[in-house]
């Protein structure tokens, strides 16, 4: 849907960007990461033309960026900052209601839109669509940044670390929720974050960047258990590889389909990390598996998971 083709960039004597080339597919759920100045932000801001390149070509399903019309382009391409950018006279519907007014809709479906997208992000459309956003907290203001770069049903949504300033919880909690829409929308989501830890919860996809160039692209697991380079190792975190990898596998995977034995049991949706740390407060070598209804769903080995779950065999 989106691909990157030997895409070059210089600020001045910078390079920020130097002959990356990336295919996107439709649906897919992109993180770019990489250190501060490794050029992910000027990468985001090239797919909706708010950058120039000096070199190389973006498609957008098959044409040139540059074959359409700006405002065409942004149009089909949600896009939301941490700065969040919001209208400091306009109340939060018009705030929202933005891209929908231009396209022409008319204005109760544009109210009716409003009511949806304010209630996926958990603010009560009663009482937050009249507010204005210095009546806002941070955290409330980059919902609505959010729910404005969704408001007209984008193809694309384009995010440079938009929850980068919430507290831990709030971020958790908005991170989950844009899983959610990423699933039951099959949106395409191009997302900048320099954390890890999101990369590894929320992509399909993991671009690693470093000085404007792909250092890996792999899916989270992936990026784990085959890093390309000691770089990648290093930026994952080289100390708590194991244990990143143990959180991104669920208890089920490894269950073998044994009979119940006495002593307690699991969630088999339970990761592999937190049944570590189960086996190990509870000084099991092997714990009962069960399913959402509380049914039997086999039994965890400690030694499978130290035999199976490690980097070497992937
Ligand atoms: P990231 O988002 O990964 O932190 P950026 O894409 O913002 O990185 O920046 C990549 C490089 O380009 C950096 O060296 C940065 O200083 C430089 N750069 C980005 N935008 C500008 C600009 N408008 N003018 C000059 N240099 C810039
Ligand atoms: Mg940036």
């Amino acid at each position: 849907m989106i691909e990157f083709q030997s895409i070059s960039k210089s600020y001045g004597p910078v390079k920020a960007i130097d002959g990356l080339s990336l295919k996107i597919a439709r649906g897919e759920f992109v993180v770019l990461i990489g250190a501060s100045g490794s050029g992910k932000s000027t990468m985001l801001k090239m797919i909706n033309r708010m950058e120039s390149h000096d070199a190389g070509k973006i498609l957008l399903d098959g044409a040139e960026i540059y074959s359409f019309k700006v405002r065409e382009l942004r149009l089909r391409m949600g896009y939301a900052i941490q700065s969040v950018g919001l209208f400091p006279h306009w109340t939060v519907e018009r705030n929202i209601g933005v891209v929908p007014q231009m396209l022409g809709w008319t204005a109760a479906r544009i109210r009716e839109r409003v009511t949806t997208l304010l209630q996926l992000f958990d603010l009560d459309p009663e009482i937050y669509r009249s507010r204005y956003p210095h009546q806002l907290s941070g955290g409330q203001q980059q919902r609505v940044g959010v729910a404005r770069a969704l408001a007209a049903d984008p193809d694309v949504l384009l995010m440079d670390e938009p929850f980068g300033a919430l507290d831990p919880v709030i971020r958790a909690s908005l991170q989950l929720e844009m899983k959610r829409v990423h699933q039951a929308s099959g949106k395409t989501i191009v997302r900048v974050t320099h954390d890890i830890d999101e990369a590894l919860l929320l992509a399909s996809k993991i671009v690693l960047l470093d000085q404007g160039r792909v250092v890996q692209v792999a899916a989270p697991l992936e990026l784990l258990a085959a890093p390309a380079s000691d770089f990648v190792v290093d930026f994952v975190g080289r100390s708590d590889i194991g244990i990143k990898l143990l959180s991104l596998q669920s208890a089920q995977s490894l269950a073998r389909p044994e009979p119940q034995r006495p002593g307690p049991g699991l969630p088999a949706a339970t990761t592999l990390r937190e049944a570590v740390s189960f086996l190990a407060m509870q000084r099991l070598a092997v714990v009962n598996l069960t399913d959402a209804a509380g049914a039997h769903a086999g039994v965890l080995h400690a030694a499978d998971i130290f035999g199976k779950a490690g980097p070497a065999d992937g």
